[in-house]
């Protein structure tokens, strides 16, 4: 099985497998891969996560921790069920396929929030792919984004673990649904060799510098922009998030130049859509940050504490920030899709000139967007009731209502207009 030709720069020290994933195909890729590595067989998942509670993350990022995932693979991103009153959000749903991250950016959230510092892999892939049917069946109505990467970077080990393939083969049979994997590596060549191109291979974006002083471990600008190239030129939908936006001393010059580096490689027609969002941390994060990064650049910049609680940028300076590169997008990508992650309503109308009611507007903006630029793969023409019905009335029970079995949610979904 061994693939002479991966080259994955990540050194791990130590494997640990709970026993119930020793013989599933994701564990079987990551063995044989990592063939010199011991290898510790765990039969109790909370004994080893009490093992590991203790350790620090830059040590924990190099174990890796093989084990089945019990709960819902597939959520709601946390943006659109806790702050979309107050920023508007795009109801995109996450797949958490894996914990933790070989890459060591300096924003990182993961530094705050993951309890077992181990860089885990669930290896039960075989229910996200049955999880995705499920959705597609309960929503046939809609159009649905779905992303991998919200607490790892979805390419970083893929070219060992092949999840893409496996993934990318469900979601080509349902016509609904369009998958995201989103990175900061240039992992892409196995992804040429697939048969499937309904997939979104996105890269998050940073001028040079902040790649440099601040994205460690990740592929550099210009190795993730002949990455893009490849993925361009084959057909594949590129999704570009210039996320976290980051105040530095030449930003301007550092933003302007990616922008144009970026046309160079990548075809506005293949672009399904661009994010902007500034840089935000909880306020426990940022002291994780300066303990971790003592030298980090990025913590400069006056930030205020929002109506969620983060700290962000105080808005004239964002204003200014995405104004800038808002405009720059334009002139270089013409009427491709930008929206805000996590923004205020003001924000939008500001710098876009319109502000979304709420994030089913969001939602239905996307899929209107979608389904005019690639109607080559047929999806369900949006309907803008369908995407306030979700906001409305049922924003309680939402996921619930997402996760029943087809013919359940059938009856539900017979009151939406
Ligand atoms: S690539 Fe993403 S998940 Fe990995 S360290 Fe950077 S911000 Fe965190």
């Amino acid at each position: 099985m061994k693939n002479a030709s991966i080259q994955i720069p990540y050194k791990f020290k130590k494997i640990f497998l709970h026993r119930d994933a020793r013989n599933d195909e994701i564990t079987r890729r990551v063995l044989d891969y990592y063939a010199h590595l011991p290898v510790e067989e765990v039969a109790h998942e909370d004994a080893f996560l009490e093992r590991v509670h203790d350790v620090p993350l830059t040590e924990g990022k190099r174990y890796l921790w093989l084990t089945r995932y019990k709960g819902d693979f597939i959520k709601y991103c946390p943006g659109a069920t806790n702050t979309s009153q107050t920023y508007r959000c795009c109801n995109y749903l996450v797949i958490n396929e894996a914990t933790n991250c070989p890459i060591e950016c300096s924003y990182c959230f993961l530094q705050g929030y993951v309890t077992n510092p181990a860089m885990t892999i669930y290896t039960n892939y075989e229910r996200i792919q049955e999880e995705l049917r499920n959705l597609s069946a309960a929503n046939p109505a809609r159009i649905l984004r779905v992303g991998t990467g919200e607490l790892t970077d979805s390419l970083a080990l893929d070219p060992i673990l092949r999840l893409s393939e496996k993934l990318a083969a469900t979601v080509a049979e349902l016509p609904n649904i369009l998958l995201e994997m989103k990175t900061k590596t240039d992992h892409v060549d196995h992804l040429l060799e697939m048969p499937y191109r309904k997939l979104v291979i996105s890269w998050s974006v940073n001028p040079d510098w902040i790649v440099h002083h601040v994205e460690h471990k990740a592929a550099t600008l210009e190795q993730r922009l002949q990455a893009m190239k490849k993925i361009n030129d084959a057909g594949f939908f590129i999704g570009l998030h210039f996320d976290p936006i980051i105040y530095y001393h030449q930003w301007k010059e550092g933003y302007a130049e990616l922008i144009d580096r970026l046309r160079e490689v990548v075809s506005p027609d293949r672009i399904v859509w661009i994010s902007m969002g500034s840089f935000r941390t909880p306020p426990p994060l940022k002291e994780n940050i300066r303990l971790r990064f003592p030298k980090t650049p990025i913590l400069a910049g006056e930030q205020i504490k929002g109506r969620d609680g983060k700290m962000r940028y105080i808005k004239p300076l964002r204003q200014q920030m995405y104004r800038f590169i808002y405009e720059r997008l334009r002139q270089a990508f013409g009427e491709v899709y930008v929206y805000f992650c996590m923004e205020s309503r003001d924000l939008w109308e500001m710098v876009m000139g319109k502000s979304p009611r709420n994030s089913g507007e969001v939602d239905y903006y996307f899929a209107c967007s979608i389904y005019q630029k690639f109607p080559e793969w047929n999806w369900p023409r949006p309907e803008y009731a369908v995407y306030q019905e979700d906001i409305t009335t049922q924003q309680a029970n939402r996921i619930q209502v997402l996760w029943k079995a087809p013919e359940a949610a059938s009856s539900e979904m017979a009151g939406n207009p």
